[in-house]
């Protein structure tokens, strides 16, 4: 579908022959206009055309409290402290090259209950214009370091940004990975300060939420990490559950590859 409206967009420049104004401007709309249609479907996280994704979970009052990007070395164990004090579980979309740097970190995350989904091996921003090769290797080295760490495949993914790729629907079914995007994006990568990053959050929040948090920045997710209590704390006296974005049952009693730990250090 998405290679269609390339080419029938691309097409409409033979319009432009002869050469008239009117052409030239009736061209243009269509040229834009699919153009445009092409930038929504590669850039809106909840659009279900290129690949099936759900944005929502299921049950009364639940919350599903989301982190990509990690780990990170200083910020994920923080944060695993306050779910761990708050008896909060979450999900965490790893990247595979960074899990596959702190192995451990990624671990204790599992072992206390959380779950671990695939965020690609190396968060490349411009991940809808990979190539299918790059593409599927970005799925499967992903899923690859959660299975050495944890002992089992991810079943969850997440691309970078939200960012749709035309090949997305089929790699993601041969990986055996559902899509999951958000329905609040909290913005903390901007947020200067933990008071507003809370209200804006809290000001969302309904049954059935999937919100999109950051563990690793580039600048530290110190201004998250303050957040966070309050608005765990909160959600609760209004009365909802905090639950994983997915499924864990699948891990069974599957238990790491040793090597996945002594290569890290
Ligand atoms: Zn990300």
């Amino acid at each position: 579908m998405f290679f269609a409206l390339f080419l029938a967009t691309h097409a409409s420049l033979v319009l432009l022959y002869p050469f008239t104004l009117s052409r030239f401007l009736f061209t243009g709309l269509i040229y834009g206009a699919g153009t445009l249609i092409m930038l929504y479907l590669l850039f809106h996280p909840r659009n279900q055309w290129l690949v099936d994704n759900r944005s929502r979970v299921d049950g009364e009052r639940c919350v599903a409290l989301t982190f990509d990007d990690g780990p990170d070395p200083v910020d994920t164990p923080k944060l695993l402290d306050i779910l761990r004090d708050k008896n909060v579980k979450a999900t965490f979309f790893v990247v595979g090259k960074r899990a596959d740097q702190f192995p451990e970190i990624v671990h204790r995350a599992w072992a206390e209950g959380h779950l671990i989904a695939n965020h690609t091996w190396s968060h490349r921003n411009l991940f809808c214009f990979l190539t299918p090769s790059r593409l599927r290797s970005e799925i499967d080295r992903g899923t690859e370091s959660v299975r050495r760490i944890c002992g089992f495949r991810p079943r969850l993914f997440r691309s970078p940004v939200g960012l749709r790729h035309p090949l997305l629907r089929p790699y993601l079914k041969d990986a055996g990975l559902e899509y999951v995007s958000w329905t609040i994006r909290t913005r903390d990568t901007l947020a200067r300060d933990s008071s507003v990053l809370a209200q804006r959050i809290l000001k969302q929040a309904a049954s059935g939420d999937i919100i999109l948090l950051h563990d690793h920045l580039p600048g530290g997710t110190q201004v998250m990490l303050k957040a966070l209590p309050r608005v765990i704390d909160e959600l609760r006296l209004r009365g909802f559950e905090f639950v994983l974005a997915g499924p864990r049952e699948d891990a069974g009693a599957a238990t790491p590859e040793p090597a996945a730990f002594e290569s890290a250090h």
